[in-house]
C-alpha cells in the first residue's frame, strides 16, 4: 500500500499530537507533507524535526523568524498567515487533511481542501456547525471522503458501515456530562475556569473542555451529526453516558440498536479516520469490561444546561443560526477562560446573539463569513453589559 500522505492543521494540539502518535505506531502507512500550528512554535519546530514535513505553517506571523531560522538546515519550507493556511491544503504531495485547529479558523482551508479534492478527516466540529450545508454540497460534489474524527460521529460512521442510510430510524450521540454533571443552577453559579478545565474522562484543548462543562459541546456535535449522517434534528437525541464507554449508538427502523464501545482514547477514532477504509491493528490498551461493572444512562438536563437547547434551536431552524450560536459561544468561552463573565452568563451571551442578530434562512460563504464577524461584534457587547469581571 502507497504511504497516504497528510497534513495536520494543528498539529501542536490535543488531537493533532494524538494523531501524530497514531503516524508513530504505524510508520510504514504515512508519510507528513504539512504540519501546522498557530502559536506553538516551539513544538511544531520539534514535530518538523521528526516527522520532516516537505511544508509547515505557523498561523501567527510573529513566530514566522524563529521557526524558519531553527528550520533552515533542514529545506523544510516555512510559511506563515491564514493565506498560507489555505494553499498548503492544496498541494498535490497531500491526500488527506486532518482538520484539528480550534473553531471557526476550519472552515475556509476546509473548504479548499475539499475544492482540491483532497479527502479531509474532520476533527474541527465547528465547520459543520457554521457551514454544514456548503460543506456537503462540495463534499458530493467532489465526491470526496468527510472522515468523522469527533469520537460520537465516528461511532455512528462504524455503525453505519455496511447499512442502508435509509433504514436509520435515530441515533443517539453520548455525552459524559462533563464535571458538572446533576448540578443544578444555583451551584453552577460559582464555577471557576479552574473546576471547569478538569474534565472527568477526557484530556482536550481548553475551548472543547469549556464546552463539555456547559453542553454546549454536545449541541455543536449534534448539528455536526445533522449534516454529516444526513438527518432531520428531530431523528438525533443526546444521552447522558458517565462512563464514555459507548461512543454513540444508531437505531435502525426494526428496532435494533448499534453501538461502538471501547475505551475513551482519541487515538481510535483518529487512526479510523486516517487508515480508513483500512483497520490497522494497534498496540493500545484495551477496554476491560470487568473495570466497568456499570454502564449507566441518563437524560440531560437542558433546562440548567441552556446551551443544547439553544444547539437544538439552531439545527431545528437552521440557516445561519447555528453560525451565530457557534461565533457567540467562542467570544463566551474565551470571555469565561480570562474570567469576563461568569460559567451560566455564557449561555446568556449565545441566547441574546442569537435573538438580536439577523436570521437568514439561506447561507453563502459570503453571508457566512459576515455571520461570524456581526455575530461576534454583538457577543462582545454582552460580554461588556453582562460581564462581571470575576476573579
Ligand atoms: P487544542 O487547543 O488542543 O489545539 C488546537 C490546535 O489548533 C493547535 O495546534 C493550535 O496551534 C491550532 N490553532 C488554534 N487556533 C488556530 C487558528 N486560529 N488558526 C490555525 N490554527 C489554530 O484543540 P483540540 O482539543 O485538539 O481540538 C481541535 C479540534 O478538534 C476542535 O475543533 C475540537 O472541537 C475538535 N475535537 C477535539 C477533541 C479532543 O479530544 N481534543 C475531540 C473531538 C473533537
Ligand atoms: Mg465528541
Amino acid at each position: 500500500m502507497d504511504k497516504r500522505r497528510l497534513a495536520i492543521l494543528g498539529a501542536t494540539g490535543s488531537i493533532g499530537t494524538q494523531a501524530l502518535e497514531v503516524v508513530r505506531e504505524h510508520p510504514g502507512s504515512f508519510e507528513i507533507s504539512v504540519l501546522t500550528a498557530n502559536r506553538n512554535v516551539d513544538l511544531l519546530i520539534s514535530q518538523a524535526l521528526e516527522f520532516r514535513p516537505r511544508v509547515v505553517v505557523i498561523g501567527d506571523d510573529a513566530h514566522y523568524k524563529i521557526l524558519s531560522e531553527a528550520l533552515s538546515a533542514t529545506g523544510i519550507l516555512v510559511q506563515s498567515g491564514p493565506s498560507a493556511l489555505k494553499e498548503v491544503v492544496q498541494r498535490e504531495d497531500v491526500d488527506l487533511v486532518l482538520t484539528a485547529m480550534v473553531g471557526a479558523s476550519g472552515l475556509e482551508p476546509t473548504m479548499k481542501a475539499i475544492d482540491a479534492g483532497k479527502d479531509i478527516a474532520l476533527a474541527n466540529k465547528e465547520t459543520l456547525v457554521i457551514g454544514g450545508q456548503l460543506v456537503m454540497d462540495l463534499v458530493r460534489k467532489k465526491g470526496v471522503h468527510l472522515l468523522p474524527v469527533d469520537s460520537e460521529h465516528s461511532a455512528i460512521f462504524q455503525c453505519l458501515s455496511g447499512e442502508n442510510q435509509r433504514t436509520v430510524e435515530k441515533i443517539y450521540l453520548t455525552a459524559s456530562g462533563g464535571p458538572f454533571r446533576g448540578w443544578k443552577l444555583p451551584e453552577l453559579e460559582n464555577v471557576t475556569v479552574e473546576q471547569a478545565l478538569k474534565h472527568p474522562n477526557w484530556s482536550m484543548g481548553a475551548k472543547i473542555t469549556i464546552d463539555s462543562a456547559s453542553m454546549m459541546n454536545k449541541g455543536l456535535e449534534v448539528i455536526e451529526a445533522k449534516w454529516l449522517f444526513d438527518l432531520k434534528t428531530s431523528q438525533i437525541d443526546v444521552v447522558v453516558h458517565p462512563q464514555s464507554i459507548i461512543h454513540s449508538m444508531v437505531q435502525f427502523h426494526d428496532g435494533s440498536i448499534m453501538a461502538q464501545m471501547g475505551l475513551p482514547d482519541m487515538k481510535l477514532p483518529i487512526q479510523h479516520a486516517l487508515t480508513y477504509p483500512q483497520r490497522q491493528a494497534n498496540s493500545f490498551e484495551r477496554l476491560n469490561f470487568m473495570d466497568y461493572p456499570e454502564l449507566t444512562f441518563q437524560s440531560p438536563d437542558t433546562e440548567t444546561f441552556r446551551n443544547l437547547a439553544l444547539a437544538f434551536e439552531a439545527s431545528e431552524r437552521g440557516g445561519n443560526l447555528p453560525c451565530i450560536l457557534n461565533a457567540a459561544n467562542e467570544v463566551a468561552v474565551d470571555a469565561f477562560l480570562k474570567k469576563e463573565v461568569g460559567f451560566l452568563q455564557m449561555s446568556e451571551v449565545v441566547e441574546q446573539s442569537m435573538r438580536q442578530v439577523t436570521f437568514l434562512s439561506e447561507l453563502s460563504l459570503d453571508n457566512c463569513l459576515e455571520t461570524d464577524q456581526e455575530s461576534r461584534r454583538v457577543a462582545r457587547e454582552w460580554v461588556k453589559k453582562i460581564g462581571v469581571g470575576i476573579n
